[in-house]
């Protein structure tokens, strides 16, 4: 069993899980098996009862797993299925340990954070590690060192060291800011001392350090982390501010991350010769784009990116695939209540609106589905965008003006998207939605079948309401078509507009499954059709 640590300091936010990722994709594009574990120091079980505001969006896993964001770059830059297990957080930990306590597990020992929290870090890591039959596992540490929750964390992976062997076995990346001062652009290595000596404190020695900073370090500087760190000068980083994440793993390997971490962990690739190539393809593609769509993106959440993150990055894999960039343009759903439709959603080739949770923006939304069906604007509704997709065409085709779903409006005489049966009744809020994975089954000759090139799909849900049945025969006859259906067809969830370029909404979330080499079917013919009308 072999491990990467890589841990941050100095700040949070310089892009560890873009780098771990990276590093990730280069083991493998040497034919290496790879996984990833994310650990975050926070008490939530997991990141599904998470505000979108605070900590971006909610990834969702084939198994269901509500995960950190940060999963998402795991599968998208290694192109991995991970699963909830590989997601570690201190809820998970302390929810076992204080489980077995009650048992009587420990036999009338003291329970204390050194050995039994650590234990249990170490047994989750281990686990995921062996099941997933990899050659080396990439754990990133959520937080930064010094961090008060970070700390047990810290402690099993210095004691994963020492039981499996600091030698080859186990490795410690540490992630560094380098803030580069003044006008002669000093770059100032002291920050990534202090850190260094923060992890040596706690017992961890770094194999490699990764210098984030505004432009690449020179030597000098690389040579004084090397010294003052006690690190070789090749196992000094530096990873300078990019214009695309999916750069980084090209700037890792000009100076040879992956090379370090296969000599170090004494390593047997396939193939000494990086196979990057479609990467490289698709990077070109997302830096030289020869045309450009604007795509608006209707949402409440829109004053944090990170909130629809697997939304860019699936238009941005879908763009890519047509030498296309597309500027995703936020527009807060309320401005569409408050001005003119038709000027708040100007210069937009394409609109989706993705999934959301509660009552405010509701409305706005209904006017940008409107907007998008009266003047044939390309559209994709992603989960609460299928719902509202179904109530405007309701409300405006069927002319039910009291539509709506009963998540927004409960008492409604015509309640289109209602509770899940299974929903009734159910009270926690935490990991009790229909989550992850679901066979959907598409109808023949329909928009959906062309894009995905296949009857049978599987995709991510994470939602609560659904069409409600007693309308179907009405929509449909309205020409919104159900296309995708699932359960044996008692579920709906693609909805196409007859007699429009390209309306289409799911109730699934395609923006999960979306990769660099594989686009989301469904962003991609948003952004098609988006192209068509340039
Ligand atoms: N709030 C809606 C539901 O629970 C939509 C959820 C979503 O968009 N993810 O069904």
């Amino acid at each position: 069993m072999k491990l990467v640590f890589v841990s941050g300091g100095v700040i949070s936010g310089l892009g560890k899980g873009i780098t771990a990722s990276s590093i990730g994709r280069l083991l493998k594009a040497r034919g290496l098996v790879v996984s990833a574990i994310k650990i975050d120091p926070y008490l939530n079980i997991d990141a599904g009862t998470m505000n979108p505001f605070e900590h971006g969006e909610v990834y969702v896993l084939d198994d269901g797993g509500e995960v950190d964001l940060d999963l998402g770059n795991y599968e998208r830059f290694i192109d991995l299925q991970l699963g909830r297990d590989h997601n570690i957080t201190t809820g998970k930990i302390y929810k076992t340990v204080i489980e077995n306590e009650r048992r009587g597990d420990y036999l009338g020992k003291t329970v204390q954070i050194i050995p039994h929290i650590t234990d249990e870090i170490k047994r989750r890591i281990m686990k995921v590690a062996r099941e997933s039959g990899s050659d080396v596992t990439i754990v990133e540490l959520g937080g930064t060192v010094g961090d008060i929750e970070s700390m047990p964390f810290l402690e099993a992976a210095r004691q994963l060291g020492r039981d499996l062997g600091k030698e080859e076995n186990v490795m410690y990346i540490h992630t560094t800011l380098v803030p580069i001062m003044g006008s002669v652009g000093e770059e100032k290595t002291k920050p990534t001392q202090r850190s260094v000596k923060d992890l040596m404190g706690l017992g961890i020695k770094p194999d490699m350090i990764i210098a984030r900073s505004s432009e690449p370090i020179v030597d000098a500087a690389r040579r004084k982390i090397a010294m003052f760190c006690d690190v070789d000068e090749d196992y000094v980083i530096s990873l300078p501010d990019a214009k695309s994440i999916y750069e980084v793993p090209l700037t890792l390997e000009r100076q040879g991350v992956a090379d370090r971490v296969i000599d170090k962990m004494k390593l047997r690739p396939l193939t000494t010769k990086r196979n990057m190539k479609e990467w490289e393809t698709f990077l070109n593609n997302v830096l030289n784009p020869k045309k450009e769509v604007c795509i608006a993106l209707v949402g409440k959440y829109t004053s944090l990116a990170d909130s629809y993150l697997s939304h860019l990055e699936a238009f941005a894999h879908a763009g890519a695939k047509r030498g296309c960039r597309v500027k995703v343009k936020f527009v807060d759903s309320d401005d569409l209540l408050l001005k003119d439709p038709s000027s708040v959603l100007d210069g937009a080739h394409g609109i989706v609106i993705p999934g959301g949770f509660g009552m405010r923006g509701v409305e706005g939304k209904i006017v940008a589905a409107r907007h998008a069906r009266e003047n044939r604007i390309p559209f994709l509704g992603v989960c609460l965008g299928f719902q509202i997709a179904t109530i405007e065409i309701c409300r405006h085709v069927l002319g039910l003006k009291d539509a709506n779903s009963t998540e927004f409006a409960p008492e409604t005489c015509d309640p289109v998207i209602c509770l899940m049966n299974e929903q009734k009744g159910m009270e926690d809020m935490g990991a009790t939605m229909r989550l992850g994975a679901q066979a959907v089954k598409i109808a023949d000759g329909s928009k959906a079948a062309a894009l995905y090139g296949s009857k049978d799909v599987s995709e991510r849900h994470r939602h609560r309401f659904e069409v409600n049945q007693a309308y179907i025969e009405r929509l449909e006859k309205a020409g919104w078509r159900f296309t995708g259906r699932s359960d044996d067809g008692s579920r709906m969830e693609i909805g196409e507009l007859e007699g429009h370029p390209y309306f289409v909404a799911s109730q699934f979330h395609p923006e999960f499954k979306s990769r660099p080499e594989r686009p989301s079917p469904l962003h991609q013919g948003l952004v098609d059709a988006a192209i068509g009308r340039i």
